[in-house]
Order: C-alpha cells, then sequence, then structure tokens
C-alpha cells in the first residue's frame, strides 16, 4: 500500500486522512474529523462555529424574557384596569 498518497492529517501528520474539513479544506484524520450537520469540520472550525453560536443562543433566551416580561405587564395592566373597574362599579 502506497501512503505517500494518502494525505495526513492536518493537526496529526503521523496519522492517516479520513475526511476533508468543508469550512477550511483541511484534510483531517478519524478523530479531529466532526460530522455536524451532515457535513465534515475539523475540530478548530467547529469550536469557532460553537463560538459564534452561543451568543445567538444567549441573545434568543434574552429575548424570551423579554416577550415573558411583557406578557406578565400586559396581564398585570389588565388586572389594574379590571380591579379599578370594578371599584368603580362598587362605588355606583
Ligand atoms: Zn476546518
Ligand atoms: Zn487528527
Amino acid at each position: 500500500m502506497d501512503t505517500s498518497l494518502v494525505q495526513s492529517c492536518a493537526h496529526h501528520p503521523g496519522r492517516r486522512g479520513f475526511a476533508l474539513c468543508m469550512s477550511c479544506r483541511k484534510v483531517v484524520c478519524q478523530e479531529c474529523a466532526t460530522t455536524w450537520d451532515g457535513v465534515n469540520h475539523c475540530r478548530p472550525c467547529l469550536a469557532e462555529r460553537g463560538a459564534i453560536a452561543a451568543p445567538r443562543q444567549r441573545i434568543g433566551r434574552w429575548i424570551g424574557w423579554a416577550v415573558v416580561c411583557a406578557l406578565l405587564l400586559l396581564a398585570a395592566g389588565r388586572a389594574m384596569a379590571w380591579s379599578a373597574a370594578m371599584l368603580a362599579s362598587h362605588q355606583w
């Protein structure tokens, strides 16, 4: 078997290439390759993507909390208006 034709891992020179990273186009070994969204990625590229994806999730969580707070305020406002109307009707 001629190993000179097989590209070695970009991160492990001694290891045989297993997959091609779709982000940086580097040949990576089985250990370095990670299939994510059906596409092969090397570890550094996956870490980079994870670092980009994390703040978005945090922002999404904050938007969710803002929506919950807005709904609570709306409900509180309606309850206040309702109790005010009840008080007004009792005075009559
Ligand atoms: Zn990569
Ligand atoms: Zn490797």
